[in-house]
């Protein structure tokens, strides 16, 4: 693994660091980015950690018209002790690749990918923030370059990392959400590109964003596509509900983006023998469980937040208040034990936490 040849061009105009708390997301990046080239009958090719920089593209590059890119979004944490983690790394580049594999584009050496970005991390170490709550957001990702405006797979693509220092998502402590219930739009259709992440399924779903800021809503709760039945995800998080003391989350169905954070809070239910099930979940279900005071919690999962408990959902004008609009305690503590473990401050009983090593 470690014949990887990565070369390093150090920046030397090194940008100021942002004050944690004044960090908003996504919008400062460290000092350098990885790349790696691929060129099609070669491979991969002229791996680089270079300063953070913009990339130059001819115009005619396949990803401007026909949308051929994929991403992943993970974070490091650096703890007291000095250490810094990685959550299920290989479960991103895994995922990674399965996006390619539905956009046609070329797949990565997985443990490549980790190497590059332990060696990445390793450069901008610095940039990691330490406060509770913050965390360096990672942000891999694959674009199609080649300049040609026919409608087929390109022959070259570029796979690059960056990085975004990141503050506490929650500043004033775990706070539900209001959730509006999408009845017009819809994010995906089993056969089409839900289970990927890639740009379009993000560009198709800010319509209905749009429509939900304004109502005064901070989310979309996405419907299935054929019968604006069954419960989705919510906006790019899965969604789990507490019914009646059973935990339930729609089941992975071609649609639905397979999270990491997901499949981590399923486990954790499991190995504390709290009953957690994946199957088909229609608003209608949440509607009766909440009209017979079932409904105990909502709440989204997902690598930025994490949990993010939900308050309030809005459905075809009724509104359903959850848990009188306050955080549950599985929520919380699912919230505290995986955020812990994150960070390394709890023991990490599943092998989840790579440590990375000077
Ligand atoms: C990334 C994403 C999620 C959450 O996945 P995690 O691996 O838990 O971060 C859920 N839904 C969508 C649509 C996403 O893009």
């Amino acid at each position: 693994m470690s014949s990887l040849k990565i070369q390093i061009t150090k920046n030397e105009n090194k940008k100021e660091k942002v004050p944690a708390d004044q960090l908003l997301f996504g919008r400062t990046f460290t000092d350098h980015m990885f790349i790696a080239d691929y060129t099609d009958g070669v491979g991969w090719h002229d791996y680089r950690i270079v300063p953070y920089q913009p990339i130059t593209l001819d115009p005619s590059a396949t990803i401007f018209h026909y949308g051929q890119t994929v991403f992943e979004g993970m974070k490091a944490y650096l703890a007291e002790d000095g250490v810094v983690r990685l959550f299920r790394p290989e479960e991103n580049m895994k995922r990674l690749n399965i996006s390619c594999d539905r956009l046609s584009m070329p797949k990565i050496d997985e443990d490549h990918a980790i190497e590059a970005l332990k060696q990445l991390i390793e450069v901008d170490k610095e940039w990691i923030p330490a406060e509770p709550g913050t965390s360096l957001y990672i942000r891999p990702f694959m674009i199609a370059t080649e300049a040609h405006l026919g409608v087929s797979a390109a022959l070259t693509y570029s796979f690059i990392i960056i990085m975004s220092p990141v503050g506490s998502y929650y500043k004033e402590g775990i706070h539900p959400v209001k959730i509006l219930v999408e009845n017009e739009y819809v994010r995906a259709v089993a056969g089409g590109t839900g289970t990927a992440k890639t740009a379009g399924n993000y560009a198709s779903g800010l319509k209905a964003q749009e429509v939900a800021d304004r109502e005064g809503y901070s989310q979309v709760l996405w419907l299935d596509g054929i019968e604006r039945k069954y419960i989705e995800e919510v906006g790019s998080m899965n969604v789990f509900f507490k019914i009646d003391g059973e935990v339930v989350t729609p089941s992975l169905n071609g649609s639905i983006l397979d999270g990491i954070t997901r499949k981590s809070i399923i486990q954790l239910l499991k190995h504390w023998n709290v009953p957690v099930t994946e199957r088909k979940v229609s608003m209608e279900e949440i509607r009766e469980a909440y009209l017979n005071g079932k409904l105990d919690e909502a709440f989204g999962t997902g690598t930025a937040a994490v949990i993010s408990p939900i308050g309030e959902l809005r459905w075809k004008g009724e509104l359903f208040y959850v848990n009188n609009g306050e955080t549950g305690e599985l929520s919380s503590k699912l919230y505290e034990t995986l955020t812990g473990i994150q960070k390394g401050n709890l023991l990490d009983p599943f092998g989840w936490v790579v440590e990375i090593k000077e």
